[in-house]
């Protein structure tokens, strides 16, 4: 392994591409040739052969014994040996969904869809479901109930620069995906205008004309007034409607009482602010929204995203090239783990496990009766809440995700995975989740293996091995294979192109097909989209071929302040982290200062704290300490952690999405108080720093 592999980068949905090159620790190089980011990389993807050389790499399998807390090397069949008795044993006593199993939106399409074709074949659990369910899920339902598809973006990102109005909801792309903010800047420069719409004023709104900053969790209702105005303006494209929508007049009727003087009481939004809003997408030949977690991670997300679908499909955009609707993907592979199996209630192919004709289709690629598969399981954050319950399951098998930082209202989620009579977690180091487990697997990483990934386009494209991974490792699809082979007689393949075959198979004839493509296809054609490069221009994913429109309602976030609790608590990311921190806090050349509470100068000054000083932030659900940082782009009424610490989802709502069950992480209610001091990080980081 000399020469320099074309490959992507380990963290977002962006995928960008790079060269790798050396035998252990890898060379990173640009690769301008990759469409998608032309050699760009932010400073994660630049600094991410860090991931490398580290310390605190796992090289065997762990076991704990419950009394001493002590750890224990052994071998991998005295692993899985256990784990497959533990799950066994889970079986006896609670049936087949006394196991479960939770997945990662990082995960390769071949790793996910092999665990959960060991979760259903295998194992005969119901009980799966994953990560992603936290990230974009919300704006899965919603494209799948207004278009009858979800893939986030429905055309190529670079699209963006064709747009004359670009309005971007809860998005912070010059932080968390800066290559794709060149995209903005060519925009720009072409006389196009950019809309920002987030209660904070990030560095994305510096390439904005025009920045919204709405109360947390008011976006629904600044939808609703946007439409109200376009309709009395006469913008809606009515021609459009009749001949590729249905629902209309009921949209049309439910936001007739949306004034903008209403819409400024409810959000903060001044009235001539959102004349203008609505004045300038009205006088567009191409308008696109595209929605992130900062519109979608509400309960009430799903309802917010049809809202501003609303507000595309009365423009006549969706369709037209260089406007639309779009949802800005966050996690590496949150779209293609989301297509093939990991979701509770999804086959692969994004086919519904319900559907008589999709079990029938799958059940024959995996060999297997159709009767035996299970039916739907109970969404990621049911899932855990039910962990260890009499009625829920007593063995968890954990797959890319760090839960105890990333789950809401982690001290219950943390009490729920410790209340379990086994937990098994495959991971790369000792994270904060495998630090409660009873054995921790250690397995291969992103350059050490081979697999697919679907970026926020729908672009498939291959991860190539680079290197060679440590002695003791195996990968994930050796681990899913160990654990089948000992559970069943279902045949597992350990090779990701062979999977990646089986996987298009079980996926052939689906909303998601990826019959077509090959490892081959993708190398040549640098990456191949799924259902084509550009979708709806003539048809939309309904059997009529036509979009749904829905009136939904403004309801607000399921906490909003009071005495107690005067202000609402946001949660986000930042530039040189991502996700729960787990890979990036290990990177020495990325800033890893800690978590903050992001206060404005007037709460700031109530308060009597400056930046740096100590203090705390408290919800109905928990508390945690950190140093103030003052700054005047934030509303007066809101605070911001991030969450790549543990801490932040300690404080975080439970609440969920009726139709996404997705937690309401973006907004709840909370008070501040100055404290003497951070006497240290918010819990003690079992993990030590490479
Ligand atoms: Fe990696 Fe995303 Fe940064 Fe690109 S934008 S280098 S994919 S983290």
């Amino acid at each position: 392994m000399g020469a320099a592999v074309e490959t992507h980068c380990p963290y977002c949905s962006l995928q960008c591409g790079m060269r790798l090159e050396g035998r252990r620790v890898p060379e990173v190089s640009a690769w301008e040739e990759f469409p998608v980011n032309r050699g760009a990389l932010c400073r994660k993807g630049w600094s991410a052969a860090g991931l490398y050389g580290g310390r605190d790499r796992l090289t065997s399998p762990l076991v704990r014994d419950r009394e001493t807390g002590e750890w224990s090397a052994v071998s991998w069949d005295d692993a899985l040996d256990r784990v497959a008795a533990g799950f066994r044993a889970a079986r006896a006593d609670r049936g087949p969904d006394g196991v479960a199993v939770f997945g990662g939106g990082g995960l390769t399409n071949e790793k996910a869809y092999s665990l959960g074709k060991l979760a259903r074949a295998a194992l005969g659990t119901s009980q799966i479901d994953y990560n992603g369910r936290w990230c974009m899920s919300s704006a899965a339902s919603a494209g799948i109930r207004a278009f009858g598809l979800d893939r986030g973006l429905p055309f190529p990102l670079a699209d963006v620069e064709e747009a004359d109005v670009l309005v971007l909801v809860g998005s912070n792309l010059a932080e968390t995906m800066p290559p794709a903010a060149r995209h903005l800047d060519r925009l720009r420069e072409r006389g196009g205008r950019v809309v920002v719409v987030d209660p904070r004023r990030t560095p994305t709104a510096d390439r904005a004309d025009l920045t919204l900053q709405p109360v947390p969790g008011t976006d629904l209702a600044l939808a609703l007034g946007v439409l109200h105005l376009l309709v009395a303006g006469g913008a809606v494209e009515e021609d459009y409607l009749a001949a590729r929508t249905t629902g209309w007049p009921e949209v049309r009727e439910s936001v007739a009482a949306w004034w903008p003087e209403r819409v400024e009481r409810v959000t903060g939004i001044e009235a001539h602010e959102l004349r203008a809003f609505a004045a300038m997408l009205a006088g567009s030949p191409r308008v696109m929204v595209l929605t992130a977690r900062g519109a979608e991670q509400h309960s009430t997300g799903s309802d917010t995203v049809l809202a501003w679908i609303n507000v595309a499909l009365a423009l006549g955009m969706v369709g037209k090239r260089g406007a639309g609707y779009g949802c800005l993907t966050g996690q590496g592979n949150g779209q293609g783990g989301r297509e093939h199996g990991q979701k509770a209630d999804q086959l692969p192919g994004y086919r519904r496990i319900d559907d008589p004709a999709a079990r029938a289709h799958v059940a024959g690629v995996w060999g297997v009766d159709p009767d035996t598969l299970p039916g739907p399981g109970r969404s990621a954050y049911e899932l855990l809440d039910a962990l260890g319950t009499p009625g829920g399951p007593s063995a968890l098998l954990v797959m890319g995700s760090n839960i105890v930082v990333s789950a809401p209202r982690a001290t219950h989620v943390t009490e729920r995975l410790e209340s379990l009579d086994l937990l098994v977690v495959c991971d790369v180091v000792m994270s904060e989740t495998a630090a409660l487990a009873d054995v921790v697997l250690p397995v291969t990483q992103w350059a050490e293996e081979t697999g697919t990934m679907t970026n926020l386009e729908g672009r498939v494209v291959l991860r190539q091995r680079a290197i060679t991974p440590p002695p003791g490792v195996r990968s994930d699809l050796d681990v899913i294979a160990g654990l089948a082979s000992r559970l069943s007689s279902v045949p597992f393949s350990t090779d990701p192109e062979e999977v990646f075959a089986e996987l298009g198979r079980a996926s052939a004839g689906g909303p998601a097909d990826y019959s077509a493509i090959t490892y081959d296809r993708i190398r040549d054609e640098g990456g191949v989209f799924w259902g084509g490069e550009r979708l709806f221009a003539e048809s939309f994913a309904h059997p009529d071929g036509r979009a749904r429109m829905y009136a939904v309602e403004h309801r607000g976030a399921a906490e909003q302040p009071c005495a107690d609790y005067p202000v609402h608590l946001t949660t986000g990311r930042v530039l040189a982290q991502y996700q729960s921190g787990a890979q990036t806090r290990r990177v020495r050349s990325l800033p890893d200062d800690g978590p903050f509470i992001e206060v404005h100068p007037l709460l700031a000054a109530r308060l009597g704290v400056d930046s740096g000083d100590p203090l705390r932030v408290s919800t109905r659900r928990g508390t945690m300490s950190a140093p103030a940082r003052v700054v005047p782009t934030i509303r007066p009424d809101t605070v911001f952690v991030p969450f790549h610490w543990v801490g932040a989802n300690r404080l975080t709502n439970d609440a969920l999405d009726p139709a996404s069950r997705m937690p309401e992480f973006k907004v709840c209610a909370a008070r501040l108080a100055r404290v003497e001091e951070v006497a240290q990080r918010p819990s003690p980081d079992p993990v030590a720093r490479a």
